[in-house]
């Protein structure tokens, strides 16, 4: 087949780097190669990366930057500990480079209509979904992320503190040679001052800033994947995990998905939704937050099935899952929410949890 690639992240690299020896592919990317940086703070988990990596002849642990003992959970008063199995930052930008050596990739074009002349036409333009129809009522959680620079870091592990109510949280991430990437996003947009705070309590040398939404959407409601020659992957079509937005295996498992049914859309709508549908609960519990109507008491189901998702695929996740630290975690930010529900009804502040 003769197939276009339109969006040259880590999905539709992934997918050059997979169909160039069957097909002839040919990529499109908005972005300028030397101006192209990878908007992701480069979290993974190393046990499922090395199989995508070793699919297109790469060693993944030539990328890794740090592997990851614990994740410290700040929960205000109290710094949380929560062991780590795989969880690890990799070059994100050196492996897409790596992916698409050699292939023809035409940067500087922003392919904003259906390109002719293809067999096929993937949309992998992540969260811009640039030709796949438009989809309403999307949840996407607006962020933004500096590159940073040390000279007495913190923490020397990965970092994160929850935005009270569940909306969001903030991150730091190892990258090596005392670089990290610290972010955060919110759905109630106190995303930028947090940053901003965190990095000058710490005295960080600021070396880049970026910043765009996540989709959170899961892909039982990003429909439709496909219309005509043109089928979406990744982000496009809501392949991050609502409560981490993680989206760099989910957007690999996708690209596979398609490879095995580039004949046969259809079953790769009905692949997509099966391997996606425990991507719905975690959905629902963050939408429920996200719109104040989450009980746990009556929601604890919700929260239990995603545990036991997370509690079977620790491998996967690079994370070890136990239902106390699910509780901990949870209990703590969503105390939090409805302490400061009672003082003010809206939430408006720039703190975190
Ligand atoms: C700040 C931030 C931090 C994140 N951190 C992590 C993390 O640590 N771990 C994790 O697993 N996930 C993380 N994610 C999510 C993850 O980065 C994405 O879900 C994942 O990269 C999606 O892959 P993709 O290939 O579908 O899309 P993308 O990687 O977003 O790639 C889409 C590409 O398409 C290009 N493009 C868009 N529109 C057009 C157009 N019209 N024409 C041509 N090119 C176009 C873009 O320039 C881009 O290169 C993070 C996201 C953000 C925003």
């Amino acid at each position: 087949m003769k197939i276009a690639v339109v969006g040259i992240g880590v999905a539709g690299s992934y997918l050059l780097s997979r169909l160039r020896d069957e097909h002839t592919v040919e990529g499109f990317e908005m972005a300028s190669p030397s101006r192209y940086y990878p908007m992701c703070a480069w979290g993974t988990s190393r046990n499922v990366m090395k199989n995508f990596a070793k699919n297109v002849g790469l060693n993944f642990d030539d990328y890794l930057l740090h592997t990851g003992r614990e994740m410290i959970v700040d929960l205000g008063g109290e710094l949380y500990p929560i062991r780590l199995k795989g969880l690890c930052t990799f070059d994100k930008k050196r492996f897409e480079e790596d992916l698409i050596k050699d292939c023809n990739v035409k940067f500087n074009v922003r392919v904003k209509s259906i390109p002719n002349g293809y067999d096929l036409i993937i949309d992998s333009t992540g969260f811009n979904r640039s030709l796949l129809p438009k989809i309403e009522n999307q949840y996407y959680i607006p962020t933004i992320e500096y590159r940073v620079k040390f000279k007495d870091p913190p923490f020397d592990d990965f970092y994160i503190k929850p935005f009270r109510g569940l909306s969001g949280y903030l991150w730091f991430f190892p990258l090596g040679d005392r670089i990290y990437h610290v972010g955060a996003g919110d759905y109630f947009k106190r995303h930028c001052k947090a940053v901003e705070e965190f990095v000058k309590k710490y005295n960080g040398e600021v070396l880049m800033k970026v910043g765009r939404p996540v989709r959170i959407t899961p892909p039982q409601y990003c429909q439709p994947f496909y219309n005509g020659a043109v089928v979406g992957v990744g982000e496009a079509i809501g392949t991050v995990y609502p409560m981490l937005g993680e989206g760099i295996i989910p957007s690999l498992y996708s690209a596979e998905a398609l490879i095995e049914n580039l004949e046969d859309l259809e079953k790769y709508r009905r692949t997509i939704l099966k391997i996606f549908k425990p991507y719905n609960t975690v959905f629902q519990f963050i939408q429920k937050g996200l719109t104040g109507k989450l009980d746990l008491k009556k929601d604890w189901i919700l929260l239990f099935k995603i545990y036991l998702h997370m509690r079977f695929r620790e491998e996967r996740y690079g994370t070890q899952a136990r239902i106390r630290d699910f509780y901990k975690v949870v209990s703590a930010a969503w105390r939090k929410m409805k302490t400061s529900r009672n003082q003010s009804s809206t939430i408006e502040s720039s703190e975190l949890s």
